[in-house]
């Protein structure tokens, strides 16, 4: 027995269904339950909740979910083995976990979930950011989601949550504050996982904001913001050259030096160049 539930303490677990761990799948688990149940809890209340769970492996995270009273959690797991440990805790909590094997890249959620919904994922390292990228740019906002608590690598947390500035700002700050509300919740060494990553994780959490912090057609400014950090180094009159005509106007009456660098460059004056280039186009 375990010590939030009536299962079997994941080394158990793994062992009896023979689940050792694939570099391939990003497979790195985590066996304290205490500690899966506390990266639950910064998931925010969870009673009344949906939860979409990615890659759910042997169900650590899964549990924790669970144990803190979420109404459902839809777990999507890849790896086959996993299968028979999930049913598992599907029977021991009934009508409130499904779960479906298959790639979280290629389903839609949705059509097994009920509003509100929260996303909590300790996310296979390879997928991760894509997902976290999709979850951000839905073509309409509010997205589905409520909040995103997220496991991450410690360097991809950093950037996610990074100010101007820094050397981790760029597209994905942008991209997360500008609709979201990012925060570094939980920091992890290595050794909190099996097998140990090479690097230290974080747990980030994002809470999607009613609209947009500042006003700015989606699209443009996405455009704008991949085009000034890709030439990080240069000045945004020459990064930007291509990505819209008469840009040193535009820069000046978005207040930005035609001289500056995208890292100096706040999302606020990201937000006003897309206007201007948008009112322009
Ligand atoms: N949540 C478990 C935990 O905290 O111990 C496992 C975390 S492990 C870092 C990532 C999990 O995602 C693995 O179980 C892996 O099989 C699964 N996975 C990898 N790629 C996936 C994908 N494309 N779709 C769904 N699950 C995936």
């Amino acid at each position: 027995m375990s010590a939030i539930d009536n299962l079997p303490p994941l080394r158990e677990v793994i062992a009896t269904h023979q689940l050792s761990a694939r570099k391939s799948l990003g497979q790195n688990f985590l066996l304290d339950l205490n500690l899966t149940a506390k990266i639950a809890r910064q998931a925010g209340d969870l009673t009344g909740c949906d939860v979409l769970e990615i890659g759910p492996g042997p169900g650590g995270l899964t549990r924790g979910l669970l144990s803190e009273g979420a109404r459902k959690v839809l777990a999507v797991e890849k790896d086959t083995r996993c299968m028979p440990a999930l049913e598992e805790i599907a029977a021991a909590y009934p009508g409130q976990l499904e779960v479906i094997n298959a790639d979280a890249l290629e389903i839609d959620p949705l059509q097994y979930l009920t509003p509100p919904v929260r996303i909590a994922a300790n996310l296979p390292y390879n997928v991760g950011t894509e997902l976290l990228v999709r979850w951000l740019t839905p073509k309409d906002w509010p997205p589905f989601w409520q909040s995103l608590t997220l496991m991450f690598q410690r360097e991809v947390a950093e950037r996610i949550v990074a100010q101007p500035g820094s050397k981790a700002y760029g597209r994905l700050a942008i991209l997360a504050q500008w609709r979201a509300d990012a925060k570094i919740v939980l920091s992890l060494p290595p050794g909190a996982f099996t097998p140990p990553p090479k690097v230290s994780s974080a747990v980030v959490h994002l809470t999607a904001l009613p609209e947009p912090r500042f006003a700015a057609d989606a699209a443009t400014l996405s455009r704008i913001v991949a085009a000034a950090f890709n030439q990080r180094r240069k000045m945004l009159r020459a990064s930007l050259k291509g990505a819209a005509k008469d840009i040193e106007e535009h820069l000046a009456a978005a207040g930005i030096p035609p001289t500056e660098r995208a890292e100096q460059v706040s999302l606020e004056a990201f937000c006003a160049l897309a206007r201007s280039v948008k009112a322009a186009a």
